[in-house]
Order: C-alpha cells, then structure tokens, then sequence
C-alpha cells in the first residue's frame, strides 16, 4: 500500500481556504470530529412504509409443500420523523413564546451538530409586523438572535426608512423576528425541504403566539414554506397573499432577502417599492 505523503505547506493553505470558502469557518471543538466515519459507524437508518419484498425461494423440482415464511422484521420508525413528528405536537401544545423557544432549545436535530445554539427570535413580541427570514447564519449562530449579521444589519436600514425599529416598545413601531429554521445550515447552505418540514409546525406556533398584524416573507425559503407554492421569490416578491395559521389568515408580503440585495444592490429598487407598500398596508391602506 502507498503511504500518504505528508502535505505541503501551500496545499494545507489552499485546503484550509477552501473550507472557509465551503462555510467552515468557526471552531467548534479542539479536536477535528470525522462524521463522515461516524456515518459509517451508525446502524442504518430504516425508512418507514412497506418493508422491501422478501427474496424468493428457488423453484424445487420436487412438490413438497413449502417452508414456512420467515417472520418479517418489525419496521423500524425512522427516528428523525419520529422526532419530527413529536416537535411538531408539543410545539402545537406549547402555552406561550418562553415554552416554544425551550422545546427548539432541547430539540435534537443533526444540524446542531454543526450549530452552537438554537435562534428564536428577536424584536417584540406582539408587534405589528413579524418577519420571517430563513436560518441562522455564523453571526446569528454566535449571538444567538435573529437577523444581527450583515443581512440583518441591511434590514434593519430597510425598516427604518419605513419608521419601524425592532428595539422599539411600541407594536406599531417595533417589529419581530423569527426564522424557519433554528439551527444554523452547515456552510449557510439554503434549507432542505426536508428540514422546512420539520420544523415549519414550531414556526407557525410562533407565530400564532406572537399574533403579528402582517408577515414579512424574506426570501424564497419562508415564502414558499408558509404559502405553500413552488412559485419561487421572482416571481412572487411585492405580491400580497394570506398565511393561514391556526385559522387565521394573515396578510403576508414575500420581500428579497438582503442577502441576495448584498449581492445585487440593483434590485434595491424592487424593495424599496415592496416596502412602500408594506407601509401603506401598516398605514391601513
Ligand atoms: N438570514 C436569515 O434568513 N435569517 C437570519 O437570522 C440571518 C440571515
């Protein structure tokens, strides 16, 4: 066998760049952790639903009658949907914010591997607007609050020019934040839908407890989670629709994210119309 030679000082610079690059960019622990073996090591996951057919006997030359079938093997629940599905009933049942924000603080989810801490919300609860982003990123992750990176700090600005401040008192010029997902995506890497659905039910509770007036739809990901569509954010921004929750319906206006406005100020524009309008509709319009 060839013995792996040792790495150059430029390629361990290349390789380390190269994973700042990929959204490994914090030290989480002393030692590096392989979960690529530690995959390896886990019993395999079983999926729910009809177990595979069992193989069939070879054919006998011979009519004698045939052996009993062996018992089939009890299927086993997966147990991330069983998690899921547990989330999302305590998360219905949960009296009020402080209980729902402690369910996602205990909840075991495999992106809290990657993530320091669960991100619930931020601003004031029971203010007028609500608006919802998509997940954490390292800014958040580290603080611990919504919307509080460069992103955040873009959207903040946008709301001022339309008089509203989240360290506000007053629910008509405060606003309040939340994210469909708490933990931060490894890489900031947009959201599976798998990992919406898990954790859109603790979402929706969040928001019928803090009861806003109007939601904030930033960017595609809460836009197509909470109007249930497959209509991506081009299309849908500046568009008023109705979020039901809990049988209420409520006015909700898909805005771009800042992080895409970051990255193509050109369609600030765009916003600023968006957020005229959600101003008009706050003013009653
Ligand atoms: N982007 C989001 O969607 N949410 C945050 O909290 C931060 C960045």
């Amino acid at each position: 066998m060839t013995q792996a030679r040792p790495l150059s000082r430029e390629a361990l610079k290349a390789a380390l760049a190269w994973m700042v690059e990929l959204g490994a960019d914090e030290i989480l622990a002393e030692a590096p952790q392989d979960r690529y073996a530690e995959a390896l090591r886990a019993p395999p996951r079983l999926k729910t639903g009809a177990p595979p057919p069992a193989a069939q006997p070879p054919a006998r030359p011979m009519a004698r009658p045939a052996p009993a079938p062996a018992p089939a093997a009890p299927v086993q629940p997966d147990p991330q949907a069983v998690a899921a599905a547990s989330l999302a009933a305590a998360a219905r049942a949960a009296p009020d914010l402080d209980a729902l924000k402690a369910l996602l603080e205990d909840f075991q989810h495999p992106l809290r591997a990657n993530a320091r801490r669960s991100v619930f919300e931020d601003g004031l609860r029971g203010a007028r607007l609500m608006v919802v982003g998509e997940a954490p990123g390292a800014d958040e992750d580290r603080l611990g609050k919504p919307f509080v990176g460069r992103s955040g700090q873009l959207l903040d600005k946008m709301l001022a020019a339309i008089g509203l401040d989240r360290s506000k008192s007053d629910p008509k010029e405060a606003f309040y934040l939340g994210n469909i997902l708490p933990f931060r995506p490894p890489g900031n890497r947009t959201p599976s839908l798998a990992e919406v659905e898990v954790f859109r039910p603790a979402l929706e509770r969040q928001i019928a407890l803090a009861k806003p007036e109007i939601l904030l739809l930033a960017g595609g990901t809460p836009t197509k989670a909470l109007l249930r569509t497959e209509t991506g954010i081009m299309r849908l921004r500046g568009t008023w629709s109705l979020v039901r929750v809990e049988g209420r319906e409520i006015p909700a206006l898909p805005l771009f994210h800042p992080a895409f406005l970051l990255r193509a100020p050109a369609m600030k524009a765009l916003a600023w119309r968006d957020l005229l309008s959600l101003r008009r509709r706050l003013d009653g319009g």
